[in-house]
């Protein structure tokens, strides 16, 4: 079975790392600029007495089950592994029990995995090996002396389970190896191959300790009686001779407490019953326990502390993963351990030892290093983009803050739980209501790197990258030109575009998403106007001639587009200037005339024909008779349903709202005003209203909650910031000119929508207003389609293809027109598709050309894995990851190092990307961060070790047989056996490429103990 990990032998372990490093400079996929050293020497010594040179690591999960794993967390800055844990429960009976794919890490983390998929004995194994190859390895990469890290070996769950036989080895066997095989031959092995090493000699090799690990974190079931708790402790403590950490449940908190401060955080929808509060370790009993094994552990001149926390146990609601309960982690579970901390910490003055694993990253982990925490293990963030470099930032970023654990500053820790509920970061609209970043690709089995704000994100394929880096570097007027190619509206979408890309960028699962608009307008700003002034209309390339109907902004970039590449054109607009809503309707304190005006001047200087004040009457059937092609622009100006079943002389529509003081100027409503709607024109609405005489008492009222609400963050926190009161959770359905009635409601399941269904509880609410706006959507007039004669939907939208055009021959529907209210930059998407589609029915080219802007690689590495604060344009493109260029994103969180970038000459991208199948355990979470649709470990090109494997298996795929001969799988599920000879031929040559530079270039990636040379 492919969810299967075939654990490396300690010779390929070392062997591969060393021929990675000489071929790559990369040790399992991680670069050695990301490899750490504590120059300064400074340690922590923790609880137990270690001396480490960081105070963070890997917790006792994905990232400490393989041998690899462990490896590289220690490469790239870990100092302390909580080994993955072990149970009497394990290898196949565990694997039966947990189903795949088992992490979601999309924003808070969820999992529904538990210990070691790998049996005791081969858990063991891979920590032997990690434990020897990294005293090697870190002396061969000028690391350190090997010996300023510490293992922390976590078991579970029951004390009748712990004390089994090979429960006992594995303990007795952390604690001394020095008796047992795969010590003593891995040992030997390194003796055998010194000439392998430039810096290890026999003294490193004799200096290995055998001595691994004494010390213990107890894991603890849910439901496990307390006084069994105590038992386990007591016997590692007394027995074992073990250092001990009790990891904790969040549950001890209580209930209540983790419920409000979830709702309290937006997390109102993670959905839990109060069973594991009731039946798990209490609070009360918690203290008893802690302080009876603190005297104990004295007594044996040991250290006993807490480990901070466990997973939080809540229920599958939407799939998350494959079962019915999960284990919820990261920035979800920080509020939840700092509290706990902060609980214990009071309780015992401070004594009790903390270590900490709860939501930790290399924004929080400075303050609870100076709380006194520590050590601290983490493993949300290390599932996100750049994985296991951000330990490098941890590491780097707290090396001078390194000092003695153990002693809990509690007025520093209140502080922290304080500044941790109010800190942004923690609270779910954070994430600027995004759940996931993947776009609708389908992944590529080669060349798959992109940029997903540009390429799943901007609907006109912004070259956004390219401007960002551009920008950064102060080249202001090359980043108008690249603007240029796809937007002829640089700066009213630098001022308000509502940034779709936003949604899909990486940076957004590291830190915040880039601000693109704000580094767009400072190149408009800067460089807008010289570019127009050098514009000149292209020549015609052809005697064809288009009618646009509507300035706005689909019109406007229609005509830009097709103007620009030799097509004549006719804007058709009734009213007196360009830009429809932009103009007529954004409020002029979001944008100025001046701003469009630019906008305006950049389409006129393309050479577009503008016919203002034109008759809105217009006959297709005539004007076909003149123009090729017809394009309908037309917007959506007619007013939306009323908010509230009962009409009132004081109910306006939000968009003649807007118009109306556009041209007229200001109105009076009263004292109070009731904005009904919560999306950007509600918005706009509720801050125009404010801004009216009297300066108004202005409120939202919405029926679902602020997590819901589909306004753009920006524009909702923009209202907020203004004063505007927010109302939620009631539907209006009454106003008799001063009382507006509404129906209280409760949010129901998700729906299709992805959001929580807003249900009705039979309770009203009276609010006293003098005016109410309803902002529900201004509708289209669907009637100039049926008048036209085109073919329509069963709501009246036109039945377009993919390129706009309708069922007329020639005849294009683009922008709001088309389907409703939507974006700018969505309008301008359309136009591009309409008008590439004319100019290729034209024969003629086009000019999207990518504009080349290549980042030194070194420079895209340095800024991955590492987790920084948004910045103000133009340093605000330095935080760009140039994901076209380096993706590698698979590579970065797979926990298992099983996707792996390999340079390949011939190729688009530098680089392509292989799955190990022996490495995989198919926990899905390269799935989950690769920007395509599709899933890497699934339809990336596949690397298998055994038959058996390849054979359980349907990924596109190459299997070695005897030296030169390959069992192949190929992208149409054929499978035959072929001769290196042939591999082009049958396989293709794209395939037999990457085949051939596998076994060629990167050997060690089929040097394993499962090659199938027998086959
Ligand atoms: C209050 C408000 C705030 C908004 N805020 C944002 C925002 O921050 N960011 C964002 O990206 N989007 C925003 N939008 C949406 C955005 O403005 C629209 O999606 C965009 O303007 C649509 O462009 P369009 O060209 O399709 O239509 P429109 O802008 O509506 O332009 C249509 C044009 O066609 C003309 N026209 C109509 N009928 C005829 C006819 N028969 N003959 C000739 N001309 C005709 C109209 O006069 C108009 O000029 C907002 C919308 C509103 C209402
Ligand atoms: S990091 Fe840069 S290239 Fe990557 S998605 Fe974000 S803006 Fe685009
Ligand atoms: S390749 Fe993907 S599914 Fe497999 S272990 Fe790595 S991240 Fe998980
Ligand atoms: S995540 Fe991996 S498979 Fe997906 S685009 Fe990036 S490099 Fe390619």
């Amino acid at each position: 079975m492919s969810d299967i990990m075939r654990p490396i032998s300690f010779a390929n372990l070392i062997e591969w790392s060393l021929n990675e490093y000489k071929a790559q400079g990369s040790v399992f996929g991680l670069d050695k600029s990301k490899f750490y050293v504590n120059r300064s020497g400074s340690r922590f010594v923790t609880p137990f007495g270690d001396r480490i040179a960081s105070v963070v690591g890997p917790a006792a999960g994905p990232h400490s089950q393989l041998a690899q794993n462990i490896i590289v967390s220690y490469l790239a800055g870990a100092r302390f592994v909580e080994l993955k844990t072990v149970q009497k429960m394990d290898g196949e009976e565990i694997r039966q029990a947990v189903a795949k794919p088992c992490i979601n890490a999309e924003d808070e983390c969820y999992n529904c995995e538990w210990s070691t998929e790998l049996t005791v004995q081969e858990a063991f194994d891979e920590y032997i090996k990690a434990w020897i190859a990294i005293k090697v390895l870190a002396v061969e990469f000028g690391l350190s002396d090997g010996n300023d890290f510490a293992f922390n070996m976590s078991l579970g769950y029951d004390l009748d389970g712990i004390k089994l036989p090979k429960m006992d080895a594995f303990i007795e066997g952390l604690k001394d190896a020095s008796q047992l095989a795969l010590f003593t031959e891995s040992i030997q092995f390194l003796k055998n191959h010194q000439n392998l090493f430039d810096k290890v000699d026999q003294a490193v090799i004799d200096a290995i300790s055998p001595q691994i690990c004494q010390q213990a974190t107890l894991s603890t079931l849910h439901g496990c009686p307390p006084d069994e708790i105590e038992r386990i402790a007591h016997y590692l403590l007394t027995e074992k001779k073990l250092h001990t950490f009790v990891k904790c449940n969040p549950t001890m908190l209580g209930y209540d407490f983790v419920r409000r401060t979830l709702d309290d955080l937006g997390y109102d929808y993670i959905a839990f019953p109060d069973k594991h509060f009731l039946a798990d370790l209490q609070y009360e009993d918690a203290v008893g326990i802690f302080a009876r094994m603190l005297a104990v552990a004295g007594k044996e001149k040991l250290a006993f502390g807490v480990k901070l926390s466990n997973t939080c146990p809540v229920d599958v609601k939407r799939g998350e993963v494959p079962s019915e309960e999960m284990y919820m982690s990261g920035r979800s579970l920080m509020p939840l351990t700092i509290n706990l901390a902060l609980k214990l910490s009071r309780a015992f003055g401070g004594e009790l030892p903390v270590s900490f694993a709860g939501g930790a990253d290399a924004f929080n982990l400075k303050d609870l290093l100076e709380a006194g925490i520590g050590p601290v293990t983490v493993a949300t963030t290390l599932l996100k983009p750049g994985g296991y470099m951000r330990l490098n930032q941890m590491a780097r970023e707290t090396e001078s803050l390194l000092g003695k654990g153990g002693r809990i500053d509690v007025a520093k820790l209140e502080k922290l739980a304080e500044d941790t509920m109010a800190d942004p970061r923690v609270q779910k609209r954070w994430r600027e209501k995004v759940a996931s970043r993947k776009t609708g690709s389908e992944l590529p089995l080669y060349d798959c790197y992109k940029a997903p704000c540009k390429d799943g994100g901007c609907p006109i394929e912004q070259q956004i990258p390219e401007y960002n880096t551009l920008v950064a570097s102060g080249d202001y007027h090359e980043a108008m030109r690249v603007i240029a190619i796809d937007n002829p509206c640089p700066t009213i979408t630098g001022v308000l575009c509502a940034q779709p890309c936003r949604e899909k960028c990486t940076r957004l699962d590291y830190d915040s998403s880039l601000h693109m608009r704000d580094i767009k307008l400072m190149a408009a700003d800067q460089a807008q106007d010289e570019y127009i002034s050098k514009m000149a209309a292209s020549p015609l390339k052809t005697d064809k001639k288009v009618c646009v109907i509507g300035a706005g902004p689909a019109g406007l970039a229609a005509a830009y587009y097709l103007r620009r590449n030799g097509v004549e054109v006719d804007v058709f607009e009734k009213r007196a200037a360009s830009h429809g809503i932009v103009r007529y309707a954004i409020p002029s304190f979001r944008i100025s005339e001046e701003q469009i005006d630019r906008d305006y001047k950049l389409v006129e200087a393309a050479g577009v024909n503008f016919h203002f004040n034109a008759n809105p009457q217009f006959d297709p059937d005539e004007l076909k008779k003149s123009y090729d092609y017809l394009i309908l622009a037309t917007g959506a100006w007619e007013q939306g349903r009323p908010p509230v079943e009962e009409e009132s002389s004081r109910v306006l529509d939000a968009l003649d709202f807007l118009i109306g003081v556009k041209e007229e100027g200001s109105r009076d409503l009263g004292k109070r005003v009731a904005v009904v709607g919560a999306g950007d024109v509600a918005m706009d609405a509720a801050r125009l209203a404010k801004r009216m005489p009297g300066n108004p008492e202005v409120t939202i009222v919405y029926r679902r909650t602020e997590m819901y609400a589909p306004a753009s963050q920006d524009e909702f926190d923009a209202a907020m910031e203004e004063g505007i009161g927010w109302l939620e959770l009631l539907a209006p359905v009454r106003y008799d000119g001063s009382k507006l009635v509404c129906e209280r409601q409760r949010l129901g399941d998700f729906d299709e929508s992805g959001r929580r269904a807003s249900l009705g509880t039979g309770e009203f609410e009276t609010l006293e207003f003098d005016t109410v706006i309803g902002a529900t959507g201004a509708r289209v007039d669907k009637k100039l389609f049926t008048k036209i004669g085109m073919k329509t939907d069963r709501y009246g939208d036109p039945h377009l293809s993919f390129t706009m055009e309708s069922s007329i021959d020639g005849l294009y529907v683009i922008g709001d027109c088309r389907k409703g209210p939507s974006t700018v930059v969505a309008a301008m998407g359309d136009a591009k598709k309409a008008a590439l589609d004319i100019l290729s029915r034209e024969g003629l080219d086009h000019d999207f050309v990518h504009a080349r802007v290549p980042v030194d690689e070194a420079v895209i590495l340095e800024r991955r894995g590492e987790l920084r604060e948004g910045k103000q344009a133009p340093e605000e493109g330095q935080r760009c990851l140039i994901c076209d260029q380096v993706c590698r994103i698979c590579t970065e969180v797979c926990p298992n190092r099983a996707n792996v970038a390999l340079a390949i000459p011939g190729f688009a991208n530098s680089e392509q990307i292989v799955h190990i199948d022996g490495m995989c355990n198919e926990c899905g979470n390269c799935a989950t961060f690769c920007p395509h649709a599709g899933k890497p470990y699934k339809d990336k090109l596949t690397v298998f070790w055994s038959g058996e494997d390849f054979s359980d298996s349907d990924n596109t795929a190459c299997l070695q047989l005897v030296e030169g001969r390959y069992r192949i799988r190929d992208d149409r599920g054929r499978v035959f056996d072929v001769p290196q000879s042939e591999l082009a031929a049958k396989a293709g040559a794209q395939m037999a490429a990457v085949i051939t530079a596998v076994t060629k270039d990167f050997t060690w990636l089929l040097n394993n103990e499962h090659d199938c040379n027998e086959h």
